[in-house]
Order: structure tokens, then sequence, then C-alpha cells
């Protein structure tokens, strides 16, 4: 998201092991170890527990650069673009305006409802939802209020939290519809409890893609429907074990500038989730329906209250809106892909 103004890496412990830990973390989840990890001699074993104690470090600091980064930010976003701080989905092919923005928002909700065949039918329709990495609760009382659900979002932003619950009481949904500071990765939730667990645009946050959508399949239901919308790097060819040094090169400066860990492909998401057992797996690639979407913020970034609200935000914020050419460039060498992939838990 653009509102991913993130703070520069390179002032964290996280950005040396960015690449390796958590690639390495999502590679033996999956059986494909990188070779220089398969080749390793017993007696490098310290060396491995020091890179999981570094590890370990570089995951707190990313947890809090983000928590900060959301912060600082998400009122900014919040004045120009609303409550929804994810892509639009929009026609192939058209150019978006800002008129359009909350429209397109809110039809990326609905497709992605639609794909993964949630059921509006009163006795079928998800009762208890939780909405991971949940912002300023835009999903959560949208899908509140389209189930008459139960909603508890999740987000490692105080501010954000507060404010989604703010929004919340406005709304009158306060008594259904709760928000906490919490981890993805470590949630405080007993297994087994929601019918629809959504992640709308916070997957690519995550340092260990398997203990992320491991928490995921481990709080839902039986029978429940898992929705992931997530960037995500594109799938490696069957010939290659990495993506080419150039494309790695624009991830990581998109990395540096937008505060995220490593990325991994939409197949990588798909091999996790058979791992866990997940049935009916999907996947789709929306990358074409979300491109009008960095333009559209770009020209908002540009307007007179977009430039000032950007300059009172500060540098971070600014070098974040310097690096949105860098998503363009990426969707537009068909390296990054908008993905979506959604499961059921048997
Ligand atoms: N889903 C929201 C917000 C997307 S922005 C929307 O569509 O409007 C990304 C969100 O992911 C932020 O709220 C951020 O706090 C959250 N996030 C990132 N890493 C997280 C983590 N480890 N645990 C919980 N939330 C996380």
């Amino acid at each position: 998201m653009a509102a991913r103004l993130h703070r520069h890496a390179s002032e964290l412990p996280s950005l040396p092991l960015r690449l390796s830990a958590s690639r390495i973390r999502l590679l033996g989840a999956t059986n494909r170890p990188p070779s220089a990890l398969r080749l390793r001699p017993k007696s490098c074993r310290p060396a491995r527990v020091m890179a999981a104690a570094a590890s370990a470090t570089a995951e707190e600091g990313l947890k809090k650069g983000i928590a900060e980064f959301y912060d600082q930010s998400s009122g900014l976003w919040e004045d120009i673009w609303g409550d929804h701080m994810h892509h639009g989905f929009y026609d192939r092919g058209v150019t978006a305006s800002i008129d359009d923005h909350r429209a397109a928002q809110i039809r990326m909700i609905e497709e992605a409802l639609r794909f993964a065949g949630v059921s509006d039918d009163p006795s079928k329709k998800p009762k208890k939802v939780v909405d991971v990495g949940c912002g300023i609760g835009g999903s959560s009382r949208y899908l509140a209020k389209k189930y008459e659900a139960q909603c508890q979002g999740i987000t490692l932003s105080p501010v954000q939290a507060q404010r989604a619950h703010n929004l919340a009481v406005v709304e009158g949904l306060a008594d259904r519809v709760t928000f906490q500071v919490a981890d993805a990765l470590e949630q405080p939730f007993s297994d087994g409890q929601f019918s629809l667990v959504w992640s709308m645009e916070s997957g690519e946050h995550m340092p260990d893609k398997k203990k992320f959508v491991g928490e995921l399949a481990r709080v839902a239901a039986p029978g429940a429907t898992i929705i992931i919308v997530t960037w995500c790097h594109r799938d490696l060819l069957p010939s290659e074990d990495s993506l080419l040094p150039e494309e790695l090169n624009l991830l990581n400066r998109i990395c540096d500038a937008y505060y995220l860990p490593s990325w991994c492909s939409a197949a990588d998401y798909i091999e996790i989730a058979q791992s866990l057992s997940l049935e009916n797996i999907k996947t789709a690639d929306w990358s074409e329906n979300v491109a009008p979407f960095w333009p559209a913020v770009i020209r908002s970034a540009l307007t007179w209250q977009g430039f000032t609200s950007l300059l009172q935000s500060g540098w971070k914020a600014i070098k974040g809106a310097l690096a949105m050419p860098l998503m363009i460039e990426g969707y537009n060498k068909k390296l990054i892909k908008f993905a979506i992939i959604t499961c059921r838990k048997p």
C-alpha cells in the first residue's frame, strides 16, 4: 500500500537478514532448502543458533518499525483515501480516478469473497470473522455489516487499533466489532473459532510465511474459509532457484522504502497451504486488475491536499512516495504479482 511509507529498513537490524532468514524458513517449510543450507556441515550448528537469535531480533525490529510506521501514517492515508488501506480492484485497462477509489476498494473485498465462494445464505454465511492485519478496520466493519457477524481485528499499530475502535463506535458496531494490538504470528485466539479468516494485504509484512498461514489455519474453525490477498513476486520457473539479480535488486529497494521482509510467490503460498493439509486451495493473479491503483495514488499525492499532507508527515512518508514508481515498475516487469490465495480448513 502507498500508506506503507515505511521507515527505512537500513535503520533497523533486520536489513542484513531480510533476504536470508525468512526465505530459509519459508523454503524449509516447503522442502526446498537452498543448496547452501543443505550442504552446511554439522560443525556450523553454533552459527545457525546465532543466526536464529539474530533473526528473532530482526523480527522484533521489523514489528516495531511496522507499528511505528502505521502509527504515523494511517491518519494521512485516511484523510486522502479513507478507511480501506488496500488496493482497488478495477476492470482491466481502465484509468482510475480518485473518485473511483472507494468503489474499487469495496469491489476488491467483494471480488475476494466471490472468488473464495463465501456464501450469502443466512444459514451458511460467516458468523465469526478475524481480520488479520486490520488497519483501521475497514474490512472488519464491512464484513460485520454484510454478514451481521462478530469480527475481531488485530494490528501491530496501537493508533490503528484505537482509530478502528472509534470508527466502530461511530457506526454503532462496537458491540460486535473489536480491535486489539497483536501479532499475526502469535494470535491471541484459541484454536478453531472463526468461520472466516481474512488477511487483506498484510501477508507481505510477515517475515515467516509458514508460521503466518499456520496461525490463520489454527484459528479457523473446521470448514472455515481462509482468504489471503497479498503482494507476491512472480512464480519461479522450474529451471530457476531464485529470482534474477536485477529483480532482487528492485524488490530490495521496495523493501527498503516500504519496510517489508523478503517476498515469496503465490506458488510458495500454495505449497505452504498444501503442507498444512488445507483444502480447496485456489489462487489467481489480479495484477492487471490493480494496475490502475498506483498511478491513482501518485496522482492523489500530487494534489494540493496530498502534497501538503505528505510534507507534514515527514521524510519517511516522502521517501515512500518517491518509491511508488518502483511498484509500477515491478508490475510492468511482471515481477510483482497481486495475488489472492484462498482455501478451506478441513
Ligand atoms: N487490511 C487492512 C490494512 C492493510 S495495511 C486494510 O485492508 O485496510 C497492513 C496491516 O497489516 C497494518 O494494519 C499492520 O499493522 C498489519 N500488520 C503487519 N504485520 C503484522 C503482524 N505481524 N501482526 C499483525 N498485524 C500486522
